[in-house]
């Protein structure tokens, strides 16, 4: 039995859990940082990343989230949660949590095309995906680890290395679940690794 959580200090929290419980496994919103204890996996939902940074900061969450992917644990980052994972961002200095090795430009899909959608071909997840783009970010570069999983107009928007995943676009917001079925997959093989 593996549980999930979801980041819920700001962000599409709800219908995050609603996928994951699509999937037919327990989920839970994390509020506080001791809940990380209780999960084998975390997403990191989309919403605005400085305002989520500054929350994190607030509830002392930073050094909590880092020991979490010590420990090899799956984290999916979507929309700004990609941002919040990648090691570099386009145009800062600094990273927030900062451990998947891609480098992450904001907003990148300009202020015309606020917010769009588009049929994915996602490599091992989906031939046809539903994917829902809201001033998203994409991925400038990947590290030679990093699996590139979807491209989009040449824009890498979803992509894996090892425990983490991340995609440019809202996978919680279809009805289409494929995504995060994938990422349970990735929570199951992690908790079955640490077992064994
Ligand atoms: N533009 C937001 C940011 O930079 C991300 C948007 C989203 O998560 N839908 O944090």
């Amino acid at each position: 039995m593996i549980k999930i959580g979801v980041l819920a200090l700001q962000g599409a929290v709800r219908e995050h859990i609603r996928s994951v419980e699509a999937c037919g496994v327990e989920a839970i919103a994390i509020k506080r940082k001791e809940q990380l204890e209780e999960i084998d996996g975390l997403i990191l939902p989309g919403g605005e990343s400085t305002a989520m940074r500054r929350l994190i900061d607030k509830y002392d969450f930073m050094d909590a989230l880092k020991q979490f992917a010590k420990e090899g644990k799956p984290m999916f980052g979507t929309c700004a949660g990609l941002i919040l994972l990648a090691k570099n961002l386009v145009g800062y200095n600094e990273s927030h949590i900062g451990v998947m090795d891609i480098k992450v430009e904001r907003n990148s899909f300009g202020r015309q095309v606020d917010s769009f959608e588009a049929d994915l071909a996602i490599k091992d997840v989906a031939e046809n995906f539903p994917a829902v783009f809201i001033r998203a970010p994409h991925i400038v570069e990947a590290g030679e680890n990093v699996e590139i999983l979807c491209k989009h107009n040449d824009r890498i928007v979803a992509a894996r290395e090892g425990q983490f995943l991340g995609c440019s676009f809202h996978p919680e917001l279809t009805e289409n679940h494929d995504l995060t079925a994938y990422f349970v997959k990735m929570v199951k093989e992690a908790k079955q690794k640490q077992l064994v």
